[in-house]
């Protein structure tokens, strides 16, 4: 691990602003943190950007997203200070499926996940020695207790959640009091944005993530659990 001291103890980091750990992110780590983005909003990227410019925004190039996500992880590149890296798996869709056969997500979305999602990021931290990430802890019960930075030990990096205790409406009013793209989704039924194919539209006031992998026990898709 780098060697540093964490800032505090679990109480003092679950009091801490999301600016105060980023503040100390970006002393301890500077260009060698990285931001990851599903671009279902860009609050974390603008946030981490106004204190270090031109921040790397790793976002996962799945091969299966919605129009409406590469749209607005576009819009992000032209419109924060963020170099966005598209973070692409080792086979394309079409070579995945001639490997694999069509579908796989239907049939394996955990072997999908692992090579579409979490080998390449893993691969991409290579590159650095922390990883920022949105994680909220309101999304799910399997983050109820995200802290606001852990030892990532899957990636051998630091990882830095500054909007762990952040709600919905703290994000909302981010995004609309700093004039932020959102993923256009999130107004159209879709509370949670993953790969299209994995992803539905959820009633109002239902679970947020009951919309993602829907009929399955998957609540994850390995890169945070
Ligand atoms: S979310 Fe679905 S399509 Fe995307 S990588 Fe996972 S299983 Fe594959």
């Amino acid at each position: 691990m780098h060697g540093t001291s964490l800032p505090g103890g679990p109480d003092t980091q679950r009091e801490a602003s999301a600016e105060a750990v980023i503040a100390w992110a970006v002393r301890e780590f500077g260009p060698w943190m990285a931001v990851a983005s599903s671009m279902q909003d860009t609050v974390l990227a603008h946030l981490v950007a106004k204190q270090l410019p031109w921040v790397d925004v790793l976002f996962g190039d799945t091969g299966y997203h919605f129009a409406e996500t590469i749209g607005t992880r576009d819009a992000a590149e032209l419109s924060l200070d963020v170099n966005v890296v598209d973070v692409r798996p080792e086979l394309t869709v079409a070579e995945q499926d001639a490997k694999h056969g069509a579908r796989l997500y239907e049939r394996d979305p955990e072997q999908c996940c692992a090579m579409r999602k979490v080998a390449p990021m893993r691969k991409a931290l290579r590159n650095y020695e922390a990883w920022a990430t949105g994680l909220r802890r309101g999304e799910a019960s399997t983050r109820r207790n995200a802290p606001l930075i852990t030892w990532d030990e899957k990636n051998q990096v630091v990882k830095i959640n500054p909007l762990a205790g952040w709600t919905d409406e703290q994000v909302d009013a981010y995004a609309a009091a700093n004039g932020l793209i959102v993923n256009p989704l999130l107004d159209d039924g879709y509370p949670s944005i993953g790969c299209a194919p994995c992803t539905q539209r959820v009633e109002a006031g239902a679970d947020k993530r009951s919309g993602r992998w829907a009929g399955r026990d998957k609540v994850e898709c390995g890169l945070h659990a």
